[in-house]
């Protein structure tokens, strides 16, 4: 009954491939082609052998003049999803983008639109590509493919994953950190560059410390630029000669000599059973190919003796000498940023947060994500239920344990401290549960170690102070002020400091004659009350949601982010305007400067500057 159903099943499929076929044919007459000379369904195809695709067909092409036979499969999807191609062994053997199972990688299709009106033209487009890339290959032309391409190659037969931290722009042979880990009965392999004290990360990208594992010999080899070889294809392996020349064939003569001593000095540390190394191949467009063998059982035995001497398979090779291959799998902070557009040359920076509310968390958040080197918090509230829906931190951040003390709230900033060092190790986090004010008379900041300031306490008169501070300062790095208005009217980032002297945050509330000041910027008119109270004087606060918030740290970290890489030089005046409705609804009255087009905002971004300001200008 159920090889019934198969059979039945199986001549549906074919069925449905004749009649695709016969639909293709007729559009096909129509297109003025000549690259697909024919094309007929495989009789009695197996799907294993074309990826699980059922609909398969033969096609005869010209490639650099030459009938040459390919196969298509097409998905159930088709003419919705792109079809596959196959090229199973012949005249040209292999080439860049041809899988082990005959595969060949033509397009990456994510953001390919097809027009699924015409079928036919899409087999013709693919087509174009696949040859094109066929000849390439048979010209030579695309060689260097096999070196971007290498480590899919290497995933080949490979039977060990190592997840390495590795700084591929130092250039010279060494030591890795190499350890075993025994975890829930499997071993999982890691390695790090020496001396780094890297167990806070560990510990939080892999849940596991080093307790108790093994540690082996690992050297890493940083192959010199323009080497070529090819990766092992199909199911041949390297000799151990072949992978002797490829890999000191391809060392400077300066780290030969490094490696030649690395393996002189003893060291007791090591289990002898296992040599791991991993060579580092640089490829044409600046990134760094990592493939791994972990050699074992090369120890030679000594007469008359039971102590046996363990060599590096490098220097002496004994006849019992095994391997394995091992892709690595990369934890470098720099190569998990370059992946995720991420900007490296944060990664030396030092941000400073003054206020860790609704603001201030989600602007370190996203410092720690843009992959700053360190960020100080600076903030004396605790962490309230009331704050977490206008928070970065969640409810499981209020509370904390202490023995003899009971349930304690959490500092803000030690709560965001440790949220941001779980999800981002490589960023260390510093906090201070004090006022700024008394920071600053305590003088704990070394400002000449401080790349950038970003105040977000929402707090105009204590705002003023910390200008005149920064200001008076020799060596002040640039200061941030960012603040919302209520009911989604809009938010602010102000500049100051930055390579120039004169805007400032006093700048802002020029007087008027005698009127009193008000923050000039205002998208909505001073002296309006906005703030509510919900149980009484303890719990006033000003309407404003997560998204309000949210949308002012964005612009303060993106705008904090061009200062630092000096996109933006000067103090300009940045807002985000609200759509209003909100707040004009329930009767409230915006400026003229909420008026102005984002072009206009944008335009006169520097003429909030006051050229008699008492801060700045003297
Ligand atoms: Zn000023």
């Amino acid at each position: 009954m159920l090889l019934r159903l198969f059979q039945v099943q199986n001549r549906r499929a074919s069925d449905g491939m004749k009649l695709l076929i016969k639909e293709l044919k007729e559009e096909l007459a129509l297109l003025d082609q000549h690259i697909l000379l024919d094309f007929e369904a495989l009789v009695a195809p197996n799907p294993m052998d074309y990826r699980g695709l059922k609909e398969t067909a033969k096609l005869s092409v010209l490639i650099d003049g030459e009938p040459t036979e390919i196969i298509v499969g097409f998905p159930d999807t088709f003419p919705h999803a792109l079809p596959s191609f196959f090229y199973k062994e012949g005249f040209f053997g292999s080439f860049p983008h041809l899988e082990e199972d005959g595969l060949i990688c033509f397009t990456r299709n994510e953001s390919l639109i097809l027009d699924s009106r015409y079928p036919a033209s899409i087999l013709i487009n693919c087509l174009e590509k696949v040859i094109d890339l066929m000849e390439k290959g048979l010209y030579g032309e695309n060689k260097e493919d096999y070196l971007l391409e290498f480590e899919a190659y290497w995933r080949n037969g490979a039977e060990m994953k190592i997840y390495s931290c590795i700084d591929t722009q130092n250039q010279t042979v060494r030591h890795l950190d190499l350890w075993l880990k025994e975890i829930g009965g499997n071993y999982s392999i890691f390695a790090s560059e020496e001396n780094e004290n890297l167990s806070f990360a560990i510990e939080n990208i892999f849940q596991t410390d080093r307790t108790g594992s093994v540690n082996c010999r690992c050297i890493y080899f940083p192959l010199e630029k323009n080497t070529f070889f090819m990766p092992p294809i199909k199911d041949t392996e390297w000799s151990h000669a072949t992978i002797k020349q490829n890999i000191m064939g391809n060392l400077s003569s300066e780290n030969q000599k490094v490696f030649r001593s690395l393996v002189q000095k003893k060291s007791k540390k090591f289990n002898t059973k296992f040599d791991f190394v991993i060579i580092g191949l640089p490829t044409s467009n600046g990134n760094v190919v990592l493939f791994s063998y972990a050699f074992y059982d090369n120890e030679f035995s000594i007469k008359g003796s039971a102590k046996k001497i363990p060599f590096h398979p490098f220097i002496l090779r004994c006849k019992n000498l095994k391997k394995i291959k091992a892709t690595i799998s990369r934890w470098h902070p720099s190569h998990m940023l370059n992946r995720t557009g991420g900007n490296t040359t944060l990664m030396n920076k030092h941000v400073l947060i003054v206020g860790a509310g609704s603001i201030g968390s989600e602007i370190a958040v996203r410092f720690a994500k843009a992959g700053v080197e360190k960020i100080s918090l600076v903030d004396h509230d605790i962490m309230e239920l009331e704050n977490v829906h206008r928070h970065a931190l969640g409810s499981n951040r209020v509370f904390q344990l202490s023995e003899g003390r009971g349930l304690l709230h959490q500092f803000k900033v030690h709560a965001l401290a440790e949220e941001i060092q779980q999800k981002y190790p490589f960023t260390t986090v510093k906090e201070y549960a004090k006022n700024f004010s008394d920071c600053l008379k305590e003088e704990l900041f070394d400002w000449s170690k401080v790349d950038l300031v970003v105040v977000s306490i929402g707090m105009p008169n204590q705002e003023m102070q910390i200008n005149r501070h920064m200001l008076r300062l020799q060596d002040s790095p640039p200061v941030l002020y960012t603040w919302v208005e209520p009911l989604g009217i809009g938010g602010h980032v102000l500049v100051t400091a930055n390579q120039v002297k004169q805007g400032c945050y006093q700048c802002l509330f020029k007087p008027e004659e005698d009127d009193p000041i008000y923050n000039r910027s205002a998208f909505a008119e001073p002296f309006q009350e906005f703030s509510k109270a919900v149980t009484g004087c303890g719990s006033v606060f000003t309407p404003y949601n997560f998204l309000d918030s949210e949308r002012t740290a964005i612009l303060t970290a993106a705008t904090g982010i061009k200062v630092l890489t000096q996109e933006i030089i000067d103090n300009p005046l940045l807002s985000w305007k609200g759509d209003g409705q909100t707040f004009l609804s329930q009767g409230f009255h915006s400026t003229s400067r909420y008026a102005l087009t984002e072009e206009e905002l944008h335009a006169s971004r520097l003429m909030y500057k006051d050229l008699e300001c008492p801060v700045c200008s003297f």
